[in-house]
């Protein structure tokens, strides 16, 4: 009998956290069949450093349960790991209930702007399916933004509800693509980590080598193309802009959020932000295996502004 590892340090509302039952993904997204094998420890499961395996586990994931009816990215683009980003969707949800997790805002009174959405648009159609939040996903890559834009008209359950907008001005987070008066009741964003082309080509062979056991191959596991994996400054560069910018729609929205992958960085933003004069910081842990990563979120508006700007989910007028 195949034994399901329950992933513990998923959140717990994360559909993803009982492991996945193969059996039944396979049958219901038959291309998914092929890339099947049983691993070291006699369970099924994919190969994670096959792109084609990981792509085909993606696709059975989200067309599986949740309404969506077509996923795909296109060849050597970032490939999402699907429980990890739905991980950042469930946090997003929990802040914005204000620490009540009987409380997590739903339906399309929600606004959340998804920075660098990439050609998956991977954070949209996870928050649009499950909580049936609305987005404005930006891109920089016109390619990238192309698809994206795709994708969201190929899936009509959630096509009102995500608005793929294309940013012309790479350095610009908010400029551009936030419309005067638009408001959000949070920001998200997975920032491209790398400093350099050369420094991103380090990274995927690294992560290759992980997961695999090999050594480096040519294929790239989970794709990125180069601008998806950097920006001048890297991280901290890209996180550091985006705070600055924040500042300009400091009552435009609730939470600004942003994964960072160095926790070595932390420190750093944290003093940014104070030197912004943001009110609440705050920094939620996730972990994904062995793999230890959080999101920094910050807010300039005060606890009562915090509690007023929440009953607009539920008045009747909305917004
Ligand atoms: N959200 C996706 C993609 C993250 S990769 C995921 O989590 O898988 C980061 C993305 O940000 C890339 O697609 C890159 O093109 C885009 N990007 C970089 N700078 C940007 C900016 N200033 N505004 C919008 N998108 C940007």
């Amino acid at each position: 009998m195949n034994r399901v590892t329950v992933k513990e340090g998923l959140h717990p509302r994360n559909r993803y956290r009982n492991g996945y039952d193969f059996a039944k993904l396979s049958a219901a997204f038959p291309a998914l069949a092929p890339f099947v094998t049983k691993n070291a420890h006699g369970n099924e499961s994919v190969d994670y450093a096959d792109p084609r395996a990981v792509k085909a586990l993606n696709q059975a994931l989200l067309l599986r349960g949740s309404g969506l009816e077509s996923w795909d990215i296109p060849p050597g683009s970032l490939c999402p790991p699907i429980p990890g980003r739905s991980d950042y969707i469930h946090h997003l949800a929990d802040l914005l209930s204000g620490g009540d997790r009987t409380a997590v805002p739903r339906g399309k009174a929600v606004r959340i702007l998804d920075i660098g959405t990439g050609a998956s648009c991977i954070y949209p159609l996870i928050g649009a399916s499950e909580y049936g939040w609305r987005f404005v996903g930006t891109e920089i890559d016109l390619a990238s933004h192309a698809w994206a834009s795709q994708l969201v008209a190929a899936n009509p359950s959630v096509t009102p509800l995500i608005d793929c907008r294309l940013q012309t001005a790479p350095a610009q987070c908010f400029s551009g693509v936030v419309q005067p008066g638009e408001i959000f009741d949070a920001v998200m964003c997975n920032p491209p980590f790398h400093a350099s082309a050369a420094e991103a080509a380090a990274g995927t062979r690294r992560k290759v080598r992980n997961l695999s056991g090999r050594k480096a191959e040519p294929v790239l596991n989970f794709g990125g193309k180069d601008g998806e994996l950097w920006c001048p400054g890297g991280e901290l560069g890209f996180i550091r802009r985006m705070i600055s910018q924040s500042t300009k729609l400091a009552t435009e929205c609730l939470w600004f959020t942003s994964l960072v992958s160095r926790s070595e960085h932390l420190p750093r933003f944290q003093q940014f932000l104070r030197d912004v004069r943001a009110s609440g910081i705050r920094t939620i842990g996730m972990s994904q295996g062995n793999k230890q990563s959080r999101i920094l979120a910050w807010s300039f508006l005060s606890p009562a502004e915090h509690l007023e700007w929440r009953r607009r989910w539920t008045s009747p007028s909305g917004r």
